[in-house]
Order: structure tokens, then sequence, then C-alpha cells
């Protein structure tokens, strides 16, 4: 019986395919078992081996699953692309690519899809819409990068619904990601109205076996288009012919487990790749992508307006030093609330702090709970009755008798969801209140579920966190507040101003899209503030202009480029050693890099560990060079050290 040698991708530390036999050839893109170590694990056949030397030492495949690849040489490719760029095992990141249905080795189910309706709009396009559709159009079959950015409100779904629709007309298939799995939902249903196709999602938020089918559909051309988040970057789309990437200002892009990739940068790269045009979309983009459009590297498009007479939001700043906020609402909030409610609009109150309250307190002698694995104070939750530390998910009763004084006067200070919950819930007992934050929202479909009736139209209040910023077109939606901005300006990172800018545009473009003019009310200790005022302009590119000028003084991204090592252990003196090893490695190579630290991180004891940090600046090219000289990073444990690498991390954390 002849022998045929296969490379296997394999999850685990491995940069290389390992080499395994098979008594017939099997393609690449094909699902193996084979043994590893004492285990059996899933690979894919990364195509034919040489005939290795030491033949006694190969071990044979055990099981081909599949008859047909799964994966194509051009999903290969990005893969690669990834795993050199972000240091991580091809492996891992293939298989950790796959719907986990795939990954765990069961059969290729029978792809399933959602056929559009193909209705037209109501509406004629703008010109501004008419002229980005044309300019995307004009690129097919070429890579091009477009920045669509367009102020809140100004129609950038449609143009994407156009796109859609000439591509799948070309018989291409469109790739839109969006940043979270609440709006998935709606960016589907707008999209499925208008289509002529077939449509398929995936998120983490459908059931396994769904989401194989969606990836089945997309891989073997039977669905037009697959709507998705981060992770659906990775799925293989043989006439791929456009990306879109909706507000691709968002954090949720980021990959924070695992290899931390960025969807959004990798989808550029996938773009270029294929040959094909990528239209990135925000009405506020992030400082790297915005600084590449004003050098011209990246196509702007603008919509300057919301259609029709349809005006911006009027913003206006409450100084909460004199207008007291009661119970976390000032009266000027409670005004504009119950004048929407009076003229049969919604308003949504905002507070990016799931919880009751932020901080017990004994107020007899002071006395705060902290977290027993954190340098935190866990957040008093009511519903259940626990203080949860959002950190390391620890939760203990809430103290009802001060341990310090026995004192029994413990106090909730500070206000989170579920206590506005009940402040308004109070203040306005005729209508619903609907909170949506990660606690109401944990369970498949809860999201969809709780704003029905706000996508209805019925007289409610929405209150929660920065899930309620983006992208939502709710109809009714005229009154926004933001109880507590000063949280915002606060932020230690030097990403902080640009987003907590973001954040405030966003959350303030949910009101007034449709009929009355929205009305915006920003509570906050720090009127003068001199980014309010920026803020308060509207004027995105000047705010921009002003936060990159602040970056090049500091010489931070965009104008350099970042990688963050973490390092963390259970006691702090091996992780610093650890960090001090690997930057004095870093300097001898003599790289125009700079090396800041090592440096606690910003919160230093977290999830029973202690964490330091190094933090590399510098040009990417070199940044790549230093880190493969010194790595490999994946998996790199030192004693009882473990290590963490990011590059171009989205925060200090
Ligand atoms: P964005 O994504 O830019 O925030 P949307 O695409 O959600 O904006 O559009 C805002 C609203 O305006 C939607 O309800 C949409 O149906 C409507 N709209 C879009 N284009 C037009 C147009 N040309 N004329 C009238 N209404 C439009
Ligand atoms: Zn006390
Ligand atoms: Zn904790």
């Amino acid at each position: 019986m002849s022998r045929f040698f296969i490379k296997v991708f394999v999850p685990g530390p491995f940069f290389e395919p390992l080499t395994y036999s098979t008594d017939a050839p099997i393609s690449s893109g094909i699902r193996v078992t084979v043994p590893l170590g004492s285990r059996e694990v899933i690979g894919l056949c990364a195509g034919k081996a040489n005939g290795p030397e030491a033949l006694d030492t190969i071990k044979s495949v055990i099981s081909v699953i599949d008859d047909e690849p799964i994966i194509s040489t051009q999903h290969q490719a990005l893969v690669d692309f990834a795993s050199d760029y972000y240091l991580a095992p091809p492996g891992d990141l293939l298989l950790s690519s796959l719907p986990t249905t795939l990954r765990k080795g069961q059969p290729i189910p029978k792809a399933k899809t959602e056929t559009g309706h193909n209705n037209s709009p109501a509406y004629q396009l703008t010109k501004d819409q008419r002229d980005a559709i044309e300019a995307v159009d004009q690129t097919a079959n070429q890579f091009q990068c477009f920045l669509l950015q367009g102020v809140t409100g100004s129609g950038k779904t449609q143009v994407f619904s156009e796109l859609i629709d000439r591509t799948i007309k070309r018989g291409q298939q469109i790739l839109l990601l969006v940043p979270e799995i609440g709006l998935t939902g709606q960016m589907m249903s707008r999209i499925q109205d208008q289509l002529d196709g077939e449509l398929c999602v995936s998120h983490s938020g459908i059931a396994d076996g769904a989401r194989t089918k969606a990836f089945i559909a997309s891989a073997r051309g039977v669905a037009d288009i697959l709507i998705g988040t981060r992770s659906a970057l990775f799925t293989p789309m043989p006439n791929l012919g456009l990306i879109l990437v909706d507000e691709e200002h968002d954090g949720a892009y980021k990959n924070q487990e695992g290899c931390r990739y960025s969807a959004r940068d990798l989808a550029i790269v996938r773009a270029k790749q294929m040959a094909i045009p990528i239209v990135l979309s925000s009405a506020t983009p992030s400082l790297e992508t915005w600084q590449q459009a004003e050098l011209g590297k990246y196509t702007r498009l603008r919509l300057s307006a919301r259609p029709g007479q349809q005006p911006q939001p009027s913003i206006r700043l409450i100084d909460a030093r004199y207008d007291r906020p009661r119970d976390g609402l000032s009266e000027a909030a409670r005004r504009v609330i119950r004048h929407a409610l009076d003229h049969e609009q919604q308003a949504l109150v905002f507070l990016n702090r799931r919880g009751y309250s932020p901080i017990l307190m004994c107020t007899d002698c002071g006395w705060i709970p902290g977290c027993k694995h954190c340098d935190a104070k866990p957040t008093l939750h009511r519903q259940p009755d626990s203080l949860w530390c959002h950190h390391c998910d620890h939760r203990q009763r809430p103290v009802s008798i001060c341990p310090e004084c026995s004192g029994r006067n413990l106090l909730a200070v500070g206000h989170g969801t579920e206590r506005l919950e009940e402040t308004l819930a109070e203040s306005f007992p005729d209508v619903p209140i609907i909170r949506v934050d990660r606690d109401t929202t944990a369970r498949r479909r809860a999201f969809e579920k709780l704003i029905q009736p706000v996508i209805d139209g019925q007289p409610c209040i929405l209150v929660g966190t920065q899930m309620l910023a983006k992208g939502h077109d709710f109809q009714k939606l005229s009154t926004v507040v933001v109880t507590d901005a000063d949280q915002g300006l606060s932020g230690a990172d030097f990403r902080s101003v640009e987003h907590f800018a973001q954040l405030l545009t966003q959350v303030a473009g949910r009101a007034g899209r449709h009929g009355a003019t929205g009305q915006v009310l920003i509570q906050t200790h720090r009127p003068d503030s001199a980014w309010f005022d920026k803020i308060l302009k509207q004027d995105y590119d000047h705010l921009a202009k002003a936060v990159l000028l602040e970056r090049q003084q500091f010489n931070w991204p965009p104008e350099s480029h970042l990688a963050l090592i973490t390092a963390r252990a259970t006691s702090s003196t091996p992780v610093f050693e650890a960090l001090e090893a690997v930057a004095n490695q870093i300097r001898a190579l003599n790289s125009p890099v700079r090396v800041l630290g090592p440096a606690p991180a910003p919160m230093e004891r977290r999830n029973r560990q202690y964490h330091g940090q190094l933090l590399i600046l510098g040009k990417r090219s070199l940044i790549q060079w230093v880190l493969k000289e010194t790595g490999p990073w994946a998996y790199k444990r030192q004693g009882k050290v473990m290590f963490q690498l990011d590059v171009d991390p989205w925060d200090l954390w």
C-alpha cells in the first residue's frame, strides 16, 4: 500500500502545519481527525507534504471528515496574513474561524438562507447618495478603500442597499460587517426588505447550527449577502465582490480574546487580496481611518445632511452644578422627557454603567467594599441583589452591616442603569421603561424582543448603555438625555477623548431622525471643557483635526503604531522581571522603536493576577520586525508568567 503525506493545521502553538500520512491523497481545506500528543484533534488539510526523512515518527490520519473542502485557498491567504501580522499560530486562527459545529467535527449541514422581498425604497436617493453609489460602483473588481462619512441619519444604510443590489446583479457576493449583535437584526430587516437575492446572518447570538448553515451558504455561493459581526469576516465567499463595514470606528471590531485581530483592518486586507472595493462607513470615523482619507489613501464619500428637511438634533449642556440631578435626573432632563411623551414621541436616557450603583459605602466610617480578586470596587446590583465585580465576575452578597464599624448605614452612591430605570418608573409611571444593557440582553433574541415596542413606535422611555448608542433608526425617538458625561472625559487612555466624542455624537444621532427635531441634553459638571465646545459644533472634521494634533504632539497613533505586551502572574515581582528582560532584549536590537515600561497595567491586580505592560511604539514594519525577533509570542510563558501580545491595541487595558 502506498503512503501519501499531507500537511495538517492543528490547534495549538504550531506555526507550521504538521505532517501526517494517509492511504489516499486528501485535498487541502478538508477536515481530518489526527493524533496530537495523547489526544485526537480536528485539523485542516493544508495540502501535500514532501516525504519526510524520519518515516517512523510520522503518525497517520485517523479519519477524513469531508468529501469537499470547507475552506478555500483565498480563505487560507487571509488567515496566513493574519497569522503573520498578529503573530498567531495559523492552525488556531483557521480552526477558531470555523463555526463551532464544524470545529467539533460534525458533518456539513445543508445551506440555509432567507429570501429578500425586493421592494423599492419609498423615496428618491439624494445627490450625495447617488454620487457615493456611482463612485463605488465604478471600482467593481478592483481594490479601493472608501470612507463613507455621513452625519448620523444621512442615509448610509440606503447607500449600502443600493450597492448590494448592484453587486448581486453582477453575480457577486457581499459581506456586510456590523459591530453588534443588536444591529444585525435591524440591518437585516432593512436590507432584506429591498433585497433581490438570498441573505444570511452570522453572529454569536444565533444557534450554532444556524450559524454553520450560514457559513456553508456563504462558502458554497448560495447566499448573495452575509451580514455578521467580526467573526463573520472569516467566512469563505467564492464570489465576493464587495465588503461593507458599518460603524467602522466601533471597538467591537477588535477581537479581545485569543488572537487580537481587528476585523476592520483584516477586511481591508481581504478586499486587497481579492481586488475588490471596500466601504467603511461612519458618522464618526476612527482617527486612523479619518487620517487615511485626509491623505487621499482612502476615497472619502460624504453625506453631509439628513435627507429632506430633517435637521441634525440640537444639543444642549445642562450644568449639573446648578440644576442638580435628583436620583440621576436634572429638572431640565425631566422636562424634555415629559415634552417628548406629551407629543407621542419616545425618549432615550443614556448611561454607560450597568447595575444599580457603582459604589456601596458606609456613611458612618466611609468603608467601601472592594473585590477580593481585583483592584476594583464591585458594582451593586439589585436584580438580583449582589455586589458584582465587572472585571472578574466575582459576586458576593451585599452587606447590610459594615464590617469595620458595625454601622447599619450603608448607602448606594451614584447611578447605574438599574437605578435610573427605577427613577424613571417613579417619575413617568404612565409609560413603559425599557432597559437595554448587558444584563437585560444576555439571552438569545432578548435584544430584539426588548426593542420591538420602540420600533413599533409605542410611547416609552429607553434607558441603557452604549448598546443603544449605535446605528439604530427609531422613527419616534426625538429626545436623548446623557446623564453622566463627566465619566467619559475622565478616561486615562490616549483614545479617551476620541471614544467619548464618538459615543456622544452617536447617541445624540439617535434623536429626531424623522419628524420632530431631535433634542439632546447632556448633564455634566464640567460644561466648560474645550471638548464639549467642539462636540457641540457637530463638526466631526473639526474635532478630528484637534484630536489628531494632540496625538501628533505625543506621537500616539495614528502618528505611530503600537504593540502592547502584557504579562501576568500571581505576584508582581516575576511579572516585572520578565517584562524587564523582554525590554532589554528589544533594546539590544538597536532598532528605532521606543519601548515604554515595564509599568503596572491600569488595573494592576485583576482576576487574582498581577498585570504589567510593555508598550512598543514606532513604525509598523519595525514593530513587526522587533516582535518577530523576540517571539514567538503565542502561548508564551516563562515560569509562572503568562504573556499576551496585542498588535494595534484598541485600548491599553
Ligand atoms: P445612517 O445609517 O446614515 O445613520 P440611515 O440609513 O439609517 O442613516 O437613514 C436614516 C433614515 O433616513 C432611514 O429611516 C432611511 O430610511 C431614511 N432615508 C435614507 N435615504 C433617504 C432618502 N434619500 N430620502 C428620504 N429618506 C431617506
Ligand atoms: Zn462603617
Ligand atoms: Zn474582581
